[in-house]
């Protein structure tokens, strides 16, 4: 786990704090990169200074399942762009997530969410918390008075997605952080489709952001990773349940995303401006029945996306007419798309929910969460865009 150690962090741009935040304490030997430490321990001559350090007096590393310099920095690069008093990561998203809502919920506890969560966090919703005795709400995603009715009948924490994967539905943050807090929630955000370069729930009054590392702060597909970051008091818990429960981030992986969060800001904005154009495009297009981008003004939440995002980010999702046919016909022409399950990297990935998002889900269940199976979400990478457009034509033209 990483803090602050100065209060008054002074706030250069994201595109600054992309590139040097969290870094000098690491760089050894006049160093300009932060080395990957690949040490399991860390050992100490003096018995008194080893003590200090492994009951948390000192500052310093003990055991890699609990700390380790690489992962140290990688934290600390996040907490500072998220703007949080304290960052600790995990091994995935998902064990970021799950390990915050083991760490800070109990049987009896109540969690109030919505239906268009990540696959992944609504099978922890479904399946693993109820049978621990944990009550999950799951309300319908863009019905702000009926999450907030189901928050006031009792709600120990709040857990927002925005926007949501895949159908890209965008929560008003502000109005439903406020009902959280006065029911006494505490509210976690997943940041992973924003980013921090796009969207500062911190800032807009959540307690804690998560994210999936391996999306958009790595951005080259090569590493996984998780990471959660907000209040001091919660995030300790976390720290704490994560060292316990071992799901700890590899050093090689951290230096793989820190590596990848010094372009975040140049690849984000590039994948707005291509993502952009890609969803104008596809929303003049007679093969294309529903195209999900919160930059669209004809995006149903596109005013509230504007007034808490500063960029509407490189994901998008739109549906084909002819349903999953028209998308087994689909997939194979795209040239500059993997057709993959993964978002966020600097190439082009393709794919409809049944294999990336809600791969875990029935067929059934992703009907009930409102996903058709003709929905192709798309991760709009770097590339040029006018070859992402002609290959969208000529694939769309083959269906
Ligand atoms: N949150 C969101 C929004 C995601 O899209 C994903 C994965 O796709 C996760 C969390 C889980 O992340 P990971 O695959 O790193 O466990």
């Amino acid at each position: 786990m990483t803090e602050s150690t100065d209060p008054a962090d002074t706030r250069p741009s994201p595109a600054t704090l992309a590139v040097w935040a969290g870094e000098d304490r690491y760089l050894v030997d006049r160093a300009t990169q932060v080395p990957v430490v690949h040490s399991v321990s860390f050992g100490y001559d003096d018995f008194d200074e080893w003590y200090d350090v492994a009951t948390g007096v000192a500052k310093g590393h003990i055991y890699g399942r609990n700390t380790n310099p690489t992962v140290a920095v990688f934290e600390d690069k996040l907490r500072i762009l998220e703007g949080a008093e304290a960052a600790t990561s995990a091994a995935t998203g998902m064990a970021a997530i799950s390990n915050s809502l083991h760490a800070l919920l109990r049987p009896g506890s109540k969690v109030v969410s919505v239906k268009d969560t990540y696959g992944g966090t609504s099978l922890l919703f479904t399946e693993f918390l109820p049978s621990i005795g944990i009550e999950v709400d799951l309300v319908d995603t863009t019905d702000f008075e009926a999450i907030e009715t189901a928050i006031a009948a009792g709600c120990d924490l709040l857990y927002l997605e925005t926007p949501t994967n895949p159908t890209l539905k965008v929560l008003d943050l502000p109005r439903l952080i406020a009902a959280g807090h006065a029911q006494g929630a505490i509210v976690m955000v997943d940041n992973t489709f924003a980013t921090p370069i796009n969207q500062l729930p911190l800032s807009l009054g959540a307690d804690l952001v998560v994210h999936s590392a391996t999306k958009f702060l790595g951005g080259h597909a090569d590493a996984l990773g998780g990471v959660v970051a907000g209040r001091r008091d919660l995030v300790e818990k976390v720290y704490h349940y994560r060292e316990i429960n071992g799901a700890t981030l590899d050093p090689m992986a951290a230096y793989l995303l820190l590596r990848g969060m010094k372009t975040l800001h140049l690849r984000v904005e590039r994948q707005a401006q291509n993502a952009h154009a890609v969803a104008s495009f596809l929303e003049g297009h007679d093969r294309v029945t529903r195209v999900n981008y919160p930059g669209l003004t004809s995006h149903p939440q596109h005013d509230i996306a504007a007034r808490q995002m500063s960029g509407f980010g490189g994901m998008l999702s739109f549906a084909l007419d002819g349903g999953l046919e028209s998308v087994k016909k689909f997939l194979p022409h795209m040239r500059y798309a993997h057709r993959a399950a993964n978002l966020g990297s600097v190439e082009t990935i393709i794919g409809p929910p049944a294999t990336t998002s809600h791969v875990e889900c029935t067929p059934e269940e992703r009907a009930a969460l409102g996903i058709p199976e003709g929905l192709v979400r798309y991760s709009t990478g770097i590339e040029g865009i006018d070859d992402l457009i002609a290959d969208l034509t000529q694939a769309l033209d083959a269906v």
